[in-house]
């Protein structure tokens, strides 16, 4: 492709995009499409000589975009909904363009140092201690992967010669994201070595259950290795005790994990540091600018105050890779399984320069406050509960019906095409759920929600 072709075509895509999140609710926000629809549109196979940009353009417009489920939609309101921002978008087209491999400081100067500022500035902001070591993953799985990676060798060294012993166990809470139980499969401690502790009627881990747990593994002869502990469980963004977490944690000597992949972005405004209690003890903590950080997918943020234990836990160095030793040289590479890394940090450091601490500690705040006004006009209408508490941005309720008519509102409500909601299972009973999370979400986008469901709910 000549530069002056680059342009052009660059122009376009930029043109696309400008337009696009001016106007995202001009789409559908769910897919209308069957599963298989777009691969049965597409050419079975790879063309054999290149084709023309427009053609490829022309196809991403009429093919690939009608089977986009619009994350950037203002009705989003699935999941965890997010926010891939303007400035984000910029610093992630030009970190393609860089194309730079993160793996050794040699090899990506800026990025490995870029990468130590952003995380060192998130930690001030997030107030975090100031010696936590921060590193970029792709998602919170991995993230947490790497914490029980780093309890397994913070219990059992020998581990990482002769194989996970047996007998190793994780903790979590029966609210506990399923990428805790994921990490514990990966680094072959096993599904039958992670603990679900109850919960109280809040969905927060029940400290008691969880010291009863561990002794009773004491008593069997296991090995008791990491806690999890969730800020923003991911169904009802429940907060875990975590100072009551921390005590026991470091009576027994277990590595102790947060998983704030949702809520950890709200630390950036002082008001919600409360949810945050205790977290300053933990040995290691997740949080995803992805999720709520205005932040293209994929980044999330790992902090450990123990990066010596992760760095022996994966260090493995090939000679071709070998480089002088500097303390002010990185090589982000001994922290982990990947070894080639995206300058993901460049887009960070994008938005939070654009925006600053306060302008995203705003917007997060007028998601709360949406939230907020939601669960007190579903309080107000008795054909409708809440059933968790809404300390953030998340609210779930259901209609005082059966499990079947819930999911018809919510499949009415969501052909619709104005807005997607989904919904969870809380005390074996269906509810529905309600994620403000997009930038380009307002009251109007959640009043229209909350008038679709309690039609929905009419008919
Ligand atoms: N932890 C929590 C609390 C979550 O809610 C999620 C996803 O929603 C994850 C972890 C997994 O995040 P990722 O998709 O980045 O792996």
């Amino acid at each position: 492709m000549t530069p002056d072709e680059f342009r052009r075509y660059g122009y376009q895509a930029i043109d696309w995009i400008a337009d696009y999140l001016a106007h995202p609710e001009r789409y559908p926000v769910l897919a209308p499409v069957k599963p298989g629809q777009l691969t049965d549109a597409l050419p079975a196979h790879g063309p054999e000589a290149g084709e023309k940009m427009e053609a490829i353009l022309a196809d991403f417009d009429r093919l690939v975009v009608p089977a986009i489920t619009h994350w950037n939609h203002p009705g989003f309101m699935a999941y965890f909904a997010n926010t891939g921002s303007q400035p984000g978008i910029l610093g992630e087209l030009l970190a393609a363009a860089l194309n730079v491999n993160g793996m050794l400081w040699r090899s990506a100067p800026a990025a490995t140092e870029l990468e130590q500022v952003t995380l060192r500035w998130l930690r001030e902001w997030t107030a975090l201690p100031p010696d936590w070591f921060g590193i970029i993953y792709d998602t919170a799985s991995l993230s947490s992967m790497h914490a029980i990676a780093a309890a397994r060798e913070a219990a059992d060294p020998h581990s990482r010669t002769r194989g996970t012993s047996p007998g190793l166990v994780v903790y979590a809470s029966e609210q506990a994201h399923s990428s805790i139980e994921k990490g514990a499969i990966a680094v072959g401690i096993g599904q039958d070595h992670v603990r679900k502790i109850p919960v109280d009627a809040e969905f927060r881990m029940r400290p008691a259950a969880l010291a009863d747990s561990i002794r009773q593994d004491l008593a069997d002869g296991l090995h008791p290795c990491c806690v999890s502990a969730t800020v923003g469980t991911t169904s009802t963004t429940s907060v875990d005790p975590v100072p009551e977490i921390a005590d026991i944690a470091e009576q027994y000597g277990l590595w102790l994990h947060v998983d704030a992949a949702y809520a950890g972005s709200l630390m950036v405004a002082p008001e919600f540091r409360w949810a945050f209690a205790g977290c300053h003890r933990a040995d290691s903590l997740v949080t995803n600018p992805h999720k709520w950080l205005l932040t293209p997918t994929d980044c999330s943020v790992f902090y450990t105050r123990r990066p010596d234990v992760l760095r022996a836990a994966f260090s493995l160095v090939p000679e071709y890779l070998r480089t002088a030793a500097d303390p002010r040289a990185v090589n982000f590479m001994d922290y982990g399984v990947p070894l080639g890394r995206r300058f993901r940090a460049l887009k960070l450091w994008f938005i939070m320069r654009y925006y600053g601490r306060q302008g995203l500690a705003n917007i997060l705040r007028a998601h709360v406050a949406l939230a907020q006004e939601l669960a007190a006009q579903v309080d107000a209408d008795p054909r409708f509960e809440r059933t968790a508490p809404t300390p953030f941005s998340v609210v779930c309720f259901r209609y005082q019906g059966t499990d079947e008519q819930n999911k018809r509102i919510e499949e009415r409500v969501n052909a619709t095409g104005e807005v997607f909601i989904s919904g969870t299972v809380l005390n074996g009973r269906y509810t529905l759920r309600i994620a403000i999370g997009n930038q380009a979400t307002q009251r109007q986008h959640v009043q229209r929600a909350w008038d679709l469901i309690r039609e929905a709910a009419d008919r």
